[in-house]
């Protein structure tokens, strides 16, 4: 009886190691998968859906977006080392001035008051084939 008692310990331990070890393997193959991934070179804006302009993520610029009837909407979205960011809007909201730098591959900023769109891609990625035969 004794005997069996600790076998089976034994293979409730091996199972917790193996749960652990497939726990961590996980967790550094999320970590790689954010930390590494595809850094974005395009900025794109689309305003309420249409497009409004593209801006290289390696200069830095200040571009000021008015919207709106008579433009009286405005977000400004600066471009600096590398990272996008709105820097100031006039919408009531606000939340696109607090949203975290955007660099990535696919992250975006929204402003849905203005409906403002920023867009962070890697230019020639779907648009223009790498081959041409
Ligand atoms: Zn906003």
């Amino acid at each position: 009886m004794k005997e069996k008692e600790n076998t089976v310990k034994r293979y409730v331990r091996n199972d917790i190691l193996l749960i652990l070890c497939l726990v961590l393997i996980a967790a550094i193959g999320l970590f790689y998968l954010y930390v590494l991934r595809d850094h974005g070179d395009t900025v794109r804006v689309t305003v309420d859906g249409k497009e409004y302009g593209n801006y290289s993520l390696s200069q830095d610029i200040t571009e000021d977006i008015y919207t709106g009837k008579d433009g009286e909407y405005h977000n400004r979205l600066v471009i600096k080392d590398g990272t996008a960011f709105m820097e100031s809007a006039n919408c009531p909201d606000g939340i696109c001035v607090e949203h975290s730098r955007v660099f990535r591959d696919g992250e975006s900023i929204v402003c849905l008051p203005h409906r403002v769109v920023i867009t962070v891609v890697t230019s020639g990625d779907s648009n223009t084939p790498d081959v041409v035969i």
